[in-house]
């Protein structure tokens, strides 16, 4: 393909692009497509000869986006969000086209300092301290793999990397049992091992783990002789939005000097508010790491990760390689690649700068007080619904429900939303009990999209009983 092809296939995608957000509301939100269904349209094998352009993007029109489900969609209550705002978008396709790999300073300095500039952005907007830095990563469970790595690394001396951990006893990490399983993940790929995660049950209307129980928990551990690595803390959990007491959490863990992570990955853009911070925040700047995806919630077009570090300090010690090939000439810069497990880094802080500027952060705030605020009427709205019972209330802007009947017709009942396309919603488990969750926060909804949920669930909730 020559340039300028490429310049008019271009256009017309960013043509294509305006029309799909314009008219996603007549797409079922999530896809209605069977197992199997769009691989049966591909070729066994790849084509020797080329294809013109025009024939590959009409297969994407009729075989791929009949098979994608519309996360932008303004109706999409699933999960949680993963928006992305125009502005962002547009900063995607210029990082898509100038390509760069920005693991050092070097093979991109504006990608660096723009990233330095938009971390230190986004710490004034949560309002964190003065003195964390941080680095963008792809995934919260990168972050908070590389956070559970610097534990281990800490526990043993720096030692781990070098000699591995065979003799080293058990290393023991500790969080709620409302955390997201990529903690779980983190723990078994950094060789600490699933029983060595210990789950302090949450309790009380946020779900928080309670600080007495972790103090005792990590005590009859060292009396045992296992070596306590660090805390994981959350706000916002997947499930029901757990959020720990901040400050009661890091006290003890600093009283066993442990690391601490606090894993914020949906509602730390909710942090952006300040009267939020005062119910959800107090004692954050305790923490040694901070993970929040600005990808979610925010509105910056997946994937960006940012990862908060009170002192940078430990997490190089754990992660920083310098083969002959990466070294630089002794600038006094920043290699964002020896902050991260991977070398490879995209140009991810383009995305925000774009975002923050086109926006400003007043309205951003707005959108999320908003979300906020149609959650909880809509919460008001099915919890009045005959036989209909919240399960959890509203934490931001999550909550979830149970219609009449056992486990089995929470699942029908969410199968058949689903199939009827109008809105889109997953169901979760609570207490030993299947719940249909609800988040609010797509970057395009409005209170009618939001008011909308209780009138499906009533209509479908008709159709199949
Ligand atoms: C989404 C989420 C994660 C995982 O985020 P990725 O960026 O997809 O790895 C972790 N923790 C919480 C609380 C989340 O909501």
């Amino acid at each position: 393909m020559n340039w300028d092809d490429f310049a008019g296939w271009s256009k017309h995608i960013a043509d294509w692009g305006a029309q799909y957000h314009k008219t996603l509301r007549d797409r079922p939100v999530r896809a209605q497509t069977k197992p199997g269904e769009v691989a049966a349209q591909l070729p066994d094998a790849p084509p020797s000869q080329p294809e013109d352009m025009g024939d590959i993007l009409r297969d994407f029109e009729d075989i791929v986006m009949p098979g994608m489900t519309h996360w932008q969609h303004p109706r999409f209550f699933a999960y949680f969000p993963a928006n992305a705002a125009p502005p962002s978008m547009l900063a995607e396709q210029l990082v898509n086209t100038v390509a760069a790999q920005c693991m050092l300073w070097q093979t991109s300095p504006a990608a660096t300092e723009v990233e330095g500039r938009m971390v230190d952005w986004m710490r004034q907007a949560l309002g964190l301290a003065d003195g964390f830095t941080g680095v963008i990563q792809d995934s919260a469970s990168s972050a908070t793999l590389s956070a559970v790595l610097t534990m281990r690394e800490r526990a043993t001396g720096y030692t781990g990397n070098r000699e591995g951990l065979t003799g080293k006893g058990a290393l023991r990490i500790y969080c709620s049992d409302q955390v997201h399983s990529s903690i779980d993940r983190a723990c078994w790929v950094a060789g600490i091992g699933q029983a060595n995660l210990v789950k302090i049950e949450g309790q009380g209307p946020r779900f928080a783990m309670d600080a007495d129980a972790l103090d005792a928990t990590i005590r009859a551990d060292v009396a045992a002789g296992h070596t306590p690595a660090g805390v994981i803390a959350i706000t916002g959990g997947t499930g029901v939005g757990a959020c720990d007491d901040l400050g009661a959490v890091a006290q003890v863990a600093k009283a066993y000097d442990l690391y601490t992570h606090l894993d914020a990955a949906w509602a730390g853009s909710a942090m952006i508010c300040p009267e939020y911070r005062e119910i959800f925040w107090k004692g954050v700047d305790a923490y040694d790491s901070i993970v929040f995806n600005p990808h979610k919630w925010l509105g910056a077009q997946f994937d960006c990760t940012i990862q908060f570090l009170r002192d940078a300090t430990p997490q190089l010690n754990t992660l920083k390689i310098e083969p002959e090939y990466l070294k630089t000439s002794g600038d006094a810069v920043t290699n964002y690649s020896e902050w991260t497990i991977p070398l490879g880094r995209r140009f991810r802080a383009l995305k925000l700068w774009f975002l923050i500027r086109s926006y400003g952060l007043e309205a951003l705030q707005t959108r999320i007080r908003n979300h906020v605020a149609w959650a909880e009427e809509l919460c008001d709205a099915i919890r009045a619904m005959d036989g209909f019972e919240i399960t959890t209330d509203p934490i931001l802007s999550l909550f979830s429900f149970r219609c009449p009947g056992d486990d089995a017709m929470q699942q029908h009942l969410v199968d058949a939303i689903n199939d009827d396309g109008r809105i889109y919603l997953t169901q979760g488990v609570f207490a030993g009990r299947k719940i249909i969750r609800v988040q609010v926060g797509q970057f395009d909804t409005t209170r009618d999209d939001v008011m909308a949920v209780a009138t499906v669930v009533q209509e479908v909730w008709e159709a199949i009983t």
